[in-house]
């Protein structure tokens, strides 16, 4: 994991504190996801609706959905009662982009009430390109695309379908408009000097091996940080692929391919695959102690 001595300063600026980006602050540094964004604008197969974005949570519960001016309150409520949280995430439970009034609403009211907490969105990438200048006026410094492939083929066994300029593609043709806008939007990212952290889920047969061809292409476009992660298996969510008999790699799996990875570039492993509703250290959660009647019982 990256620490002060191999980083240029403005980058730790960035990292030291918040806990998804640095390994070291994942033990000191909370961060809390506020559920704001209940639309999504592709399909994928690992994703069952009635659960969270796979983006960056846990599938299995079903987040409690917010309005922006909830979310803010909840954000001050945590951030008086939990002192290390240091970042506010929205992660979905659709797609942050998917919604972007709501998205952009929430971190206007957080940045008015709570300036110090530090911006963070992730998102399938497929509208990335055309709110790269919001997320940097917003001074949002860290974007997580989920990248699970580079190429359109294998894209086609991942996404059923997109939804894009008014209309829905299929097979290739939608692969190929994602990979497309996710690569552009990572790389307008970086050259706005904002951190982005790349998702990948890794599904045993499907993308296992071409994720070592996503890591290139990734690491190339200037993204900091690659976290591979685990498709959770029909027995925790009954995902599409769950049902159609797809498992999850097993954790030797897993750790070969990243240490595949290593050496391109960092490589998270200390992901907890948090809910989009996600409260506290990375692997702890107190979402419980935040619902929305709590939070507006307090003053
Ligand atoms: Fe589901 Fe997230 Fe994929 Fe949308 S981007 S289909 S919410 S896993
Ligand atoms: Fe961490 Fe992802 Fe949440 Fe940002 S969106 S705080 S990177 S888990």
């Amino acid at each position: 994991a990256a620490g002060p001595s191999d980083l240029p300063p403005e980058v730790w600026e960035k990292v030291k504190n918040h806990p998804c980006y640095s390994e070291q602050a994942h033990h000191h540094f909370a961060r809390m996801h506020v559920a704001v964004a209940p639309a999504c604008n592709i399909q994928c197969n690992y994703c069952n609706r009635k659960y969270d974005c796979a983006n960056e949570s846990r599938p299995g519960v079903v987040s409690e959905k917010l309005t922006p001016e909830q979310a803010a309150r909840k954000v001050v409520a945590v951030a008086s009662t939990i002192p290390q949280m240091t970042v506010l995430g929205i992660a979905g439970p659709g797609d942050a982009l998917a919604n972007p009034a709501k998205t952009f609403k929430t971190f206007e009211l957080v940045t008015e009430t709570a300036p110090d907490i530090k911006l963070c969105l992730s998102t399938n990438g497929l509208m990335l390109p055309d709110y790269v200048e919001q997320i940097a006026a917003m001074k949002v410094d860290h974007v997580t695309i989920t990248i699970n492939m580079v190429d359109p083929e294998v894209g086609a066994k991942i996404y059923p379908w997109i939804f894009y300029n008014h209309r829905r593609y299929t097979g290739v043709e939608a692969s190929k408009i994602l990979s497309e806008r996710q690569l552009l939007g990572l790389e307008m990212l970086v050259a706005r000097g904002i951190l982005v952290k790349v998702n990948s889920v890794m599904i045993p047969g499907i993308n296992d091996e071409h994720l070592i061809e996503v890591n290139k292409a990734v690491k190339s476009r200037g993204a900091f940080l690659h976290n591979i992660m685990p498709l959770i298996s029909e027995a925790e969510h009954g995902t599409a692929f769950g049902l159609s008999g797809q498992r999850g790699p097993t954790a030797q799996e897993l750790k070969a391919l990243q240490d595949a990875c290593e050496g391109e570039m960092n490589m998270m492993r200390h992901c907890r695959q948090c809910r989009a509703d996600a409260v506290g250290l990375l692997g702890e959660d107190r979402s419980a102690e935040f619902t929305t009647e709590k939070v507006m019982a307090m003053d």
